[in-house]
């Protein structure tokens, strides 16, 4: 097991200054920081093995695409999902809905169909579905929060009906950190036969993720925000689903046979991988998840939840400090405003102390209208934070204030 310090040691970039000042990084909800070992991965496939995948009889693009086709393996494993024709590989969590949202309304959506939402949910969760439901004729539905910035689920019981043709959920708030009772959710749907999506970008980096004992129908997630690259992502589907949905882009790869009166699709999952895929960023991803699981899910969890609750008595403790956000269910994410300071005044003080927070309404404008505000500062804290980056915040915190007084 390796302690803090040989754990920050993995992430070349923590241990640079800002303004002179040691980097407190404290914006892993926007993206995380990346190990050395999936730099490395990354630049090992340029250095020495790049070549276009699937494609080739030749050696680099053997070794190139038996080194993706691993890394879907990694993914399915990581996931648990039961085949490897259920990962596709996608340009992330908004690339995978808006993929989903134009298969789903062109095989199963019709006028005056609905899609559930939640309040809570990031944009990327809310303009796809918007999108399609404009060209289909359909309606989207949203469960209410309540202050804690809990769903209120007898609402939601009240919003499934026939009419509703998907269930789209975010498992966590990226805004205001709570985690949503996604289990019950999807239990609550599939007595319906309704399908569930689940965006797990903010879910899968903080615990373990078991997409079949979740039971979801697809889930979806971003590789930079759990300690992979840039420009990748996965779409989780169930092969009943997966099968039965037209792709979302046409192009090389994901066809069988073309004709200009006729294409037919290749197989599951490359019928809806289109192009050349980033497959180095896959591998990187796949090294990524390695890496996560090399320093335990399990222990990620627990150390999460002792800096969240390390940050929020601290911060509580600070006059004036009002934390948005207080469901018993939630990661380490702080969304928090100053009385009488304006969020981004706060955050752009804390820059110049070398504290990364991010400020604004963290792309879920309807949540921060349920609240009444229009943005908050958001200290998203991860594994290899540190009770001291968060006594640093605090004291930063203090001066801010010290300064509006
Ligand atoms: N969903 C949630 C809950 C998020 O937090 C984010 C990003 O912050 C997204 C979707 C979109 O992710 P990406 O920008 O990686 O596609």
């Amino acid at each position: 097991m390796k302690n803090i310090d040989e754990i920050r040691a993995d992430f070349p970039i923590l241990g640079r200054r800002v303004y002179d000042k040691p980097l407190v990084y404290l914006d892993n909800g926007a993206t995380t920081q990346k190990p050395r070992v999936v730099i490395d991965a990354l630049a090992d496939v340029y250095l020495s093995y790049n070549a276009n995948i699937h494609r080739g009889v030749h050696h680099l693009s053997d070794i190139a695409s038996e080194a993706y086709e691993n890394s879907r393996e990694t993914v399915r494993s990581f996931i648990n999902a039961e085949k490897r024709e259920e990962v596709v590989f996608t340009s992330g969590t908004t690339g995978s809905i808006n993929g989903l949202a134009f298969s789903i309304g062109e095989r199963f959506v019709n006028k005056g169909d609905e899609i559930i939402l939640s309040h809570l949910e990031h944009h990327a969760n809310i303009v796809p579905w918007q999108m399609m439901c404009e060209r289909k004729g359909a309606i989207i539905k949203v469960i209410p929060v309540d202050d804690n910035g809990d769903i209120i689920f007898e609402e939601y019981l009240r919003l499934l009906s026939s009419r509703t043709k998907l269930v789209s959920i975010t498992q966590v708030s990226n805004a205001i950190g709570t985690v949503l009772p996604v289990n019950e959710i999807i239990a609550a749907a599939h007595t319906l036969n309704i399908p569930v999506m689940i965006d797990g970008a903010q879910g899968i980096q903080h615990g373990v993720v078991d997409v079949r004992e979740m039971d979801c129908d697809f889930y979806v997630f971003s590789g930079h925000k759990v300690y992979g690259p840039n420009g990748i992502g996965c779409l989780y589907g169930k092969e009943k689903w997966l099968s039965e949905l037209p792709p979302f882009q046409g192009g090389g790869d994901m066809v069988d046979q073309v004709t200009f009166e006729k294409t037919t699709y290749n197989e599951l999952p490359f019928k809806f991988e289109a192009g050349t895929t980033d497959y180095p960023a896959a591998i990187g991803l796949a090294t990524a998840l390695g890496y996560v699981t090399s320093i335990g899910r399990n222990y990620i969890e627990q150390r999460e939840k002792e800096l969240l609750s390390y940050a929020t008595e601290r911060l509580l403790s600070i006059k004036g400090l009002k934390i948005y956000g207080n469901s018993a269910r939630k990661i380490s994410t702080i969304s928090f405003l100053l009385e009488g300071i304006h969020q981004y005044d706060t955050g752009m003080i804390l820059d110049k102390m070398g504290i990364a927070v991010r400020t604004g309404t963290h792309c879920a404008q309807p949540v921060m209208k349920r609240y009444g505000i229009d943005g908050t500062v958001r200290a998203s804290l991860c594994f290899y934070n540190t009770n001291q980056e968060i006594d640093t915040l605090a004291a930063g915190i203090e001066k801010v204030i010290k300064m509006f007084a």
